[in-house]
């Protein structure tokens, strides 16, 4: 593969960025993809995939593997877990740490760790209200 054309930066790449860097809510390729369009109009739905897989394998953004289904993506930030609500699928970032130091888990597993992906899930404070209405 040729790495200069890997790691160029191309303006449908920037504008793909850019989006992530705007939205907090870990979007899903659709909706980068209804975004990026706004901007790029002629972009199809393959070439936005194909940025987002080669985006995350640089490093620039992270791809979140929720319930199995959709990926989402968010802009490549410090190393945080994220709460996902089983009623109506919103993601958020986790401020508090819950993992054990990774110092710990290379010790125990004797690998060298490079990072963590935990997902915790539950109902969101919005469909809690929700719920609390219809009961
Ligand atoms: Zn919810
Ligand atoms: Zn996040």
């Amino acid at each position: 593969m040729d790495l200069n054309q890997t790691y160029r930066m191309t303006k449908q790449r920037k504008i793909i960025v850019d989006v992530l860097k705007k939205s907090n809510d870990h979007p899903t390729a659709d909706l980068i993809y209804q975004k990026v369009r706004r901007k790029l109009p002629r972009i199809s739905l393959g070439t936005v995939y194909r940025n987002l897989e080669i985006l995350e394998q640089i490093g620039m953004i992270r791809k979140i593997n929720s319930d199995g289904t959709r990926m989402r993506f968010e802009f490549s930030s410090e190393e945080h877990n994220h709460i996902r609500c089983t009623e109506c699928g919103s993601i958020e970032d986790l401020k508090i740490d819950c993992a054990p130091p990774l110092g710990n888990i290379s010790e125990e597993s004797g690998y060298e760790v490079i990072g963590c992906d935990q997902e915790y899930y539950g109902i969101c404070p919005s469909c809690q209200k929700k719920s609390q209405k219809i009961a």
